[in-house]
């Protein structure tokens, strides 16, 4: 489906922040026009709210969850089934953080880190979203250090309409 991600992003993080009341900010930062891109709407959808949903319960009160939004180009292909620009959506959080040991193991089902501690979950969330991923021939990445906060990286291989 042809969608525009800039306005896409906005209403998903609106929506986010009515959802979280004044539990935390959530921020968007866009480093780009807007852009109209091939994606599936609800697979993106289901990518960011698992993102932010994980973002905001890992995190303190009050804390500041951004998502940015930005296009990195590569060089002009003529052909515009293998695009070699990517979008990259990050999410980033200030909260407890992933022990380096457990981030291999995080996008399968039921696997969960070690410091978790109380906060519940079922361990799903992560594998949905490495699938969606990977159903737009993207990939994902983190960052993250133990009691500062973690950044989930997506990118997705810009398809646009020719
Ligand atoms: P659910 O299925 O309800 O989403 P979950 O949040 O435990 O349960 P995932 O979303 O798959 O499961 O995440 C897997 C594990 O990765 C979490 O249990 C947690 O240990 C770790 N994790 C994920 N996101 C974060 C984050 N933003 N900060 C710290 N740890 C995280
Ligand atoms: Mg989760």
């Amino acid at each position: 489906h042809l969608m525009e991600l800039v306005d896409f992003c906005t209403r998903v993080v609106e929506q986010m922040k009515v959802t979280t009341g004044d539990r935390h900010q959530i921020q968007l930062i866009v480093h780009t026009e807007k852009i109209s891109a091939l994606m599936d709407s609800q697979l993106l959808r289901q990518i960011l709210n698992n993102l932010f949903s994980n973002a905001i319960k890992y995190s303190p009160q009050g804390g500041e969850i951004t998502l940015e939004l930005s296009i990195e180009y590569g060089p002009v292909t003529t052909n515009p089934h293998h695009p070699s620009s990517v979008v990259v959506f990050r999410i980033k959080d200030p909260g407890i953080g992933i022990p380096q040991q457990d981030l291999q193991q995080l996008f399968e089902s039921f696997q969960r880190a070690t410091n978790v501690g109380t906060i519940r979950g079922t361990g799903l969330g992560l594998a949905i979203v490495k699938k969606c991923v990977e159903l737009h021939g993207g990939h994902i990445e983190i960052e993250s250090q133990i009691d500062k906060g973690s950044t989930f990286i997506v990118k997705i291989p810009l398809q646009t309409p020719s």
